[in-house]
């Protein structure tokens, strides 16, 4: 048994291939192109494959020569603004070449298929915290192109019995506790990053975009997840489909959300530097507050989160950073 990670180079991808080995599963092979992932984020033992995952030729190749019967499929394009700039890319990238991959996993008898989808398939929910019945409202190209994907699992599993789990990120922050990865995309606009990047004095001031949401401080609440706790559920995701569990679509969240200012406070608390906040106008497109609701992810893998501290996941982020002033950017 091997399991193919495509993204495996990236944030989630290295922090799961992270995940797997640490348990001791045999490496996995890694397909990235490195448009956003780095060489250096796969472990030395781990084959990384410079490629596109919607390259079917590439995919059927990979999965005779490694034997692969299990796809972790995290490569995608995930800057909401860009996929409303260009939409067709967006459509393209994470749409139509996951097609492409389901349609050789099928072809190739892949047995199981994990998933990134995201929260933005809910767009701006009615209720909080968000359960999986919630409607699906995406409410950006970017969250319609990972509905879609939902979707396409859904109807191929149906059809040629392709066993899958989805799983709706939150917002993924942190770093490995263990410091061999994190966030490194140089110019990120997660709130973490940047908070901790200015924090560290390579930004000259944070930006807050709108304090006049209907929430109790007046600015957007969010779930943020733990990078590794994220990476766990995608093992307990395989283990789960190995023991013969159902196709399911969970939220991967802590069930708790903070505001923007909580988490300005966090960082400023955590790295002991008071940097400049200013009050700016709101971004198109925010949702006021996403928490997720959990109870599924709970029940049906057994995820228990383990890393469920703002500070430490503020502390991780800079220490992260920190690490990449070191190397140079
Ligand atoms: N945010 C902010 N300043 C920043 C970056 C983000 O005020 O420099 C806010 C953003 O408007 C949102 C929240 O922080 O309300 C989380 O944004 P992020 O981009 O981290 O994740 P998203 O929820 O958009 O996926």
């Amino acid at each position: 048994m091997t399991v193919l990670v495509t993204g495996g180079a990236g944030y989630i991808g290295s922090h799961t291939v992270l995940e797997l080995l640490d348990a001791g599963e045999p490496p996995p092979v890694v397909l990235d192109d490195l448009s956003t992932g780095f060489r250096w984020s796969v472990p030395e033992g781990t084959p990384l494959v410079v490629g596109d995952f919607g390259d079917a030729d590439l995919v059927a190749d990979l999965i005779e020569r490694y034997a692969i019967d299990e796809i972790i499929h995290f490569a995608a394009k995930i800057v909401v603004p860009d996929s409303v700039a260009d939409p067709l890319g967006y459509y393209l990238n994470n749409t139509a070449k996951a097609r492409a991959l389901l349609a050789t996993s099928v072809a190739r008898r892949v047995k199981r298929f994990i998933f990134s989808s995201t929260a933005a398939v809910y767009g701006d929910p009615l209720h909080n915290p968000v359960t999986e019945d919630e409607p699906l409202k995406p409410v950006s190209p970017y969250g319609r192109s990972k509905l879609m994907v939902e979707w396409m699992l859904e109807d191929t599993a149906r059809a040629h019995g392709l066993a899958y789990v989805a799983l709706r990120y939150f917002n993924v922050s942190g770093a490995d506790p263990k410091g061999r990865s994190g966030q490194s995309t140089p110019n990120a606009t997660h709130l973490i990053k940047v908070a901790v990047q200015t924090a560290l004095g390579l930004r000259p001031k944070l930006q807050v975009f709108g304090d006049d949401y209907p929430t109790p401080d007046g600015t957007c609440v969010r779930d943020y997840i733990q990078v590794t706790d994220l990476s766990r559920a995608h093992l307990d995701a395989l283990r789960y489909l190995r023991d013969g569990g159902a196709n399911l679509t969970a939220n991967c969240g802590y069930e708790r959300g903070f505001s923007v200012l909580e988490v300005i406070e966090s960082v400023k608390r955590v790295s002991g530097v008071d940097f400049d906040v200013q009050i700016s106008p709101r971004r198109p497109g925010d949702p006021a507050a996403i928490v997720a609701a959990n109870e599924r992810i709970r029940r049906t893998l057994g995820w228990t989160p383990q890393h469920d501290d703002l500070d430490e996941i503020v502390r991780q982020a800079l220490e992260w950073e920190k690490r990449l002033m070191a190397r140079g950017g």
